[in-house]
């Protein structure tokens, strides 16, 4: 795997001598190699192989371009069958699988970091809709299905997914349960692993996992399906979700509002949630940096609201049926504004107006992408907490390397928050990696002291592996060793992600 960041200084003589060596290896990685990609195409398919590595690129290169690798081969199967025998194909030629849905994880678990022994198994082309029953409120999907796509199809039959993230026109449902999704519906609806009704999952020896219920009540024995969620690929490939819908809410009220500081973000959110009844279905909090991030990424937003906060809420409330959804949000509003909780607000008009505030939101992120690499957290402690964390950890942070930036946003509701950290302008790129390392050092120590996580929805991957091993204690340690040895003994799935397992090789 080789990263932008990565800086190794190494004399003449020495690269010299890699040169050499590298080309022996070469040679002899070059003709193994190939004769890894003749047996694959033997044994599956020829249209499911990909081998050429600019077709390869675009599955082993993270969302962000930070990382690229490369693997033995892309495999691309169409049905449950082809994953089966794909995953055997892999077994039997000894290489470790790599599953992929959209490629957009943020913790580097679903692209290759080992190219001479990875094959990565993209499930894009399994993308049917294979049911939806309007009167059980539920639908089974492949696991390729893009998230806006599964969305779009139930909701012009009246019906509603509620998972929802920044990049749902590219990520697929397989990759969403296998990271256990968040998103900006959890304080109403759940992580995606409470929309999950069942599951279809081929298993690393290649036999079929049939969990594909719809029943909603099911205490027969220990719920297996759950061991795949969030496993981010390191049990088996899940290749089918039958998944929760609900009603469509035709009704919704955005809102942004402005405020004195995030302790009243917390104040407000409390009050919200009883207020509106549990009809809130996002509340996200952002700093003013937001706002110039986005418009770094997208020059003509229009400022909705103006003048400068300390702290900025982006709410919304919505519901079917007979409820009055415009009427609950002026009713709240009015009341929060009296009693000096919001200081100033906008309500959108119209779908168009609360998408541009949506806009801000989703363009801060691509803002921050714009100034280059920089450390990005996950990050969640206790709600009642979380104002006081981001006071502690932004001044941590600044105290160590005072020439950056903190931008602290996030789906506030569940006690989520992404403190991110932007190094200087003008630096180079072994700077730029030595102030991430810190910043990422200092923000996990005042995480610990706050006992919360450091993966709040993105997992662990590869990138967090080694943070998440230092916080693991004996039992758990002992209780994932032993489920993965009974599930993929062999260290076929995804391995390097999550855990290694040194004592199972
Ligand atoms: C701008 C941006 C915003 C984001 N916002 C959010 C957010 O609000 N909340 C959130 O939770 N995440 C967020 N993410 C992270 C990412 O979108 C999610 O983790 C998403 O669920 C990943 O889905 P994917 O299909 O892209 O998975 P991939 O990136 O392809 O894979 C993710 C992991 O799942 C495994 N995997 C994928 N498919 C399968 C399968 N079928 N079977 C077994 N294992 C599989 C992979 O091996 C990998 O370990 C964001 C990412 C970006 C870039």
């Amino acid at each position: 795997m080789r990263s932008k960041n990565s800086g190794l200084a190494l004399s003449g003589q020495e690269v010299a001598a890699a040169r050499e060596k590298a080309r022996h290896m070469n040679l002899d990685g070059i003709s193994k190699t190939a004769d890894l990609q003749a047996s694959l195409r033997a044994a599956l398919s020829s249209d499911m192989v990909l081998t050429d590595p600019a077709e390869m690129l675009r599955f082993c290169r993270d969302w962000h371009g930070d990382v690229t690798s490369g693997a033995v081969a892309v495999l691309r199967p169409r049905s449950t069958v082809d994953v089966a025998n794909a995953v055997r194909a892999c077994r039997d030629l000894q290489l470790t699988i790599v599953p992929q849905g959209g490629n957009t994880g943020l913790v580097l678990g679903g692209i290759p970091d080992q190219p001479d022994t990875q094959v990565v198994i993209s499930l894009e082309r399994m993308n049917a809709i294979r049911n939806v029953d309007a009167d059980d409120f539920s639908a089974v999907v492949e696991a390729g299905c893009i998230l806006s796509e599964i969305k779009d199809d139930v909701a012009a039959r009246g019906m509603y997914f509620p998972l929802a993230l920044g990049t749902q026109g590219s990520c697929r449902i397989g990759g969403n349960v296998s990271t256990n999704a968040g998103g900006i519906n959890v304080l109403r609806y759940g992580m995606t692993r409470e929309l999950v009704l069942g599951l279809e999952v081929v298993l690393p020896d290649g036999t079929i996992f049939n969990g594909l219920s719809t029943l909603r009540k099911d205490n027969r024995g220990i719920d297996l399906k759950q061991l795949f969620i969030g496993a981010e690929g390191t049990l088996g490939i899940i290749t089918a979700v039958s998944i929760k819908l609900t009603p469509y809410p035709e009704q919704v009220a955005t809102a942004l509002l402005g405020l004195n500081s995030l302790d009243d973000a917390i104040k407000l959110y409390r009050r919200a949630r009883r207020d509106c009844c549990d009809l809130m279905s996002a509340f996200e909090f952002m700093p003013p940096l937001a706002f110039v991030l986005a418009r770094e990424a997208i020059p003509d937003l229009a400022m909705p609201i103006a003048g400068d906060y300390p702290a900025y809420v982006l709410m919304e409330i919505s519901g079917s049926g007979l409820v009055d959804i415009a009427d609950l949000m002026e009713r709240f509003l009015t009341g929060v504004m009296e009693d000096g909780l919001v200081v100033d607000g906008v309500i959108a008009a119209s779908q168009a107006q609360a998408r541009n505030l949506w806009l801000f939101r989703e363009g801060m992120n691509e803002g921050q992408a714009k100034r280059g690499p920089h450390m990005r957290t996950d990050i969640s402690v206790q709600l009642s907490r979380l104002a006081d964390f981001v006071r502690d950890a932004e001044q941590a942070v600044l105290d160590a390397l005072p020439d950056c930036v903190c931008v602290s946003y996030g789906h506030v509701g569940d006690g989520n928050v992404h403190l991110n950290v932007l190094p200087p302008a003008g630096i180079v790129a072994e700077e730029i990696a030595a102030r991430i390392y810190k910043a990422k050092t200092v923000v996990n120590q005042v995480v610990d002291d706050y006992h919360g996580s450091i993966s709040a929805e993105h997992g662990i991957g590869r990138l967090k592996r080694a943070d998440f091993d230092a916080r693991l204690d004996p039992t758990r340690r002992a209780l994932l060793t032993a489920l993965k040895q009974a599930i993929d003994p062999s260290l076929v799935m995804n391995p390097g992600c999550q855990l290694n397992f040194p004592n199972l090789s």
